[in-house]
């Protein structure tokens, strides 16, 4: 197959840069913009609208009248499908298109959007619009006279709030199972990439989604997705990002109408390798691109390596191998290993992380902030060695591609060590041995334990986090739950 010219197709791209509220398309009501930037160049890419509370009341107002109408929250199941399926069809034939904005947008590699994470989320949206009209309801075990009839329904208005790492795929995994469910949607996305999201919200109502179910308001956190996260007429709040926000997200609630908040958050996700461990090569491969896919700027990121202490060296020496595969390069260049950091100032924080490291643990490869072409912000692939479990770059999220490997002597301090961080999104355990795969994926607290593969994702499978990490799953028909909530109807009936 003839890969495409990403350089041309970046350059065709029409970039949408206003809100999307009501079924219509509009500046923010301030007039006021943003700029966005493409991380690789530092290039301006458009001047976005600036939403802010006012914009927020507009599409919740309109979110809600949609809700009411009964024009999507009572369509039959099979009928919402339709028109979901049709938008999933939409999204396909534009994928390299999608691909290439995400690139440009936050720094990813266009090889992984093309060839992963664009595809990935309109599967997810598939398998969301697929499973709605499969989902039955219970009848309650009552005394003859009386019938409980329990239904799932759809909540009302959803706020989804969402990051910059998988821009397209966070906005999927929340609206996807969101709208199936019959509810009207407001979505915020990260202010350093608005336009997959707000270029969804055009397909969908391309595809026939009647207008107001979903509404993308772009804007900032502190503004625009504070005043989501207070609403008083938004039924559930859908965040993934940062701990330190999602503990926000709680205080809106709480400080407003008790709406449910359903967050996905940080990680600090370990790997333990093994002696016994029969092919090391293919662990290492999945540690290489468990830590240095997009950058490390994954939540579910394999940024703890803890590795028994008579393989380490070989362990490492198979890392180093793998690492010449990860060097930075143009995203839009299908030869790179390594895209963009999102901005000049995530990346001057994964620095400090650095700084801080290089003064405990060794630094085996890696280190530096690096410019591609002379622009943009880059960092290398970098693996710290001789990582005591208290230092600061095995204890907190750096978001970056960045290891700390930690060595173990037995398999009670590999759990205890893995298990000791305020977050449980996932980890994995390589193993030949059937018995200990079983006994230390039971007792490490992590919503998905892995065994032999790292950070496998699928829209069957729940994901999501224990602890710190957050609530509730996207994912799965356990995302649904989230957005729906059990009514019962009690039937009384003569005899
Ligand atoms: P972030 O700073 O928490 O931002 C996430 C979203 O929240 C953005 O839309 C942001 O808007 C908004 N926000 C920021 N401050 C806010 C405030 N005061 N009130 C309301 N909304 C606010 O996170 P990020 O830096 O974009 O993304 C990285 C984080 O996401 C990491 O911690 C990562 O682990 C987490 N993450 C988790 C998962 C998961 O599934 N568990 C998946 C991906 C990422 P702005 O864009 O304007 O700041
Ligand atoms: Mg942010």
């Amino acid at each position: 197959m003839i890969s495409p010219d990403w350089h041309e197709i970046s350059r065709s791209l029409t970039l949408g840069s206003r809100a999307v509220i009501g079924g219509r398309f509009v500046d923010a009501h301030s007039g006021r913009t943003f700029t966005s930037f493409n991380p690789a160049t530092g290039e301006p890419l458009a001047e976005v609208a600036e939403g802010d509370g006012v914009d927020i009341d507009a599409a919740v107002a309109s979110a809600r009248k949609a809700f009411e109408s009964g024009v999507w929250s009572r369509r039959a199941p099979a009928e919402r499908k339709k028109v979901l399926l049709r938008l999933v069809e939409l999204m396909r034939a534009e994928i390299p298109e999608l691909s290439a904005t995400e690139s440009l947008d936050m720094g990813k590699l266009v090889r992984d959007a093309a060839g992963n994470d664009i595809p990935a989320a309109v599967n997810i949206l598939q398998w969301h619009a697929e499973e709605i009209d499969k989902v039955y309801g219970e009848m309650a075990p009552l005394p003859e006279g009386n019938m409980g009839l329990i239904r799932r329904v759809p909540l009302g208005v959803v706020g989804a709030v969402v990051p910059w790492n998988f821009p397209l795929n966070m906005a999927v995994w929340k609206c996807a199972p969101a709208l199936a469910a019959g509810n009207s949607v407001v979505l915020k996305p990260a202010e350093q990439s608005p336009f997959t999201a707000l270029r969804f919200a055009e397909l969908a109502l391309e595809a026939g989604l009647p207008e107001g179910v979903l509404n993308v308001v772009p804007g900032f956190g502190e503004t625009a997705g504070q005043a989501l996260g207070r609403h008083m007429d938004v039924d559930c709040l859908a965040f993934t990002g940062s701990t330190a926000v999602g503990k926000l997200f709680l205080r809106y609630a709480g400080e407003s109408n008790m709406k449910q908040v359903w967050l996905e958050c940080g990680g600090k996700s370990p790997v333990i390798v093994f002696p016994d461990c029969a092919d090391l090569e293919a662990a290492a491969d999945q540690v290489a691109s468990g830590i240095f896919y997009n950058q490390g700027q994954v939540c579910s990121a394999a940024s703890r390596l803890f590795v028994h202490e008579t393989i380490e060296k070989t362990f490492i020496d198979l890392l180093l191998k793998r690492v010449t595969a990860y060097q930075p390069g143009d995203p839009l260049d299908t030869r790179s290993g390594l895209g963009a950091m999102v901005d000049a100032n995530h990346a001057r924080n994964v620095m400090r992380f650095i700084e801080e490291g290089r003064k405990g643990a060794a630094l085996v490869t890696g280190g530096n902030a690096v410019t591609v072409n002379g622009r943009g912000s880059f960092i290398e692939p970098t693996i710290f060695s001789d990582v005591s479990p208290d230092a600061v770059i095995a204890r907190d999220e750096i978001f970056g591609p960045v290891l700390s490997v930690i060595r173990f002597r037995d398999e009670d301090e590999a759990i205890r060590m893995a298990n000791d961080s305020i977050y449980g999104l996932a980890a994995s355990v390589f193993t030949d041995d059937l018995s200990r795969a079983h006994r230390v994926s039971s007792r490490l607290t992590a919503g998905v334990v892995a065994v032999n593969v790292v950070d496998p994702v699928s829209p069957t499978v729940p994901f999501g986090g224990f602890k710190q990490s957050g609530s509730g799953r996207d994912l799965s028909r356990h995302a649904t739950e989230k957005y729906t909530a059990l009514k019962t109807t009690w039937i009384r009936y003569r005899c």
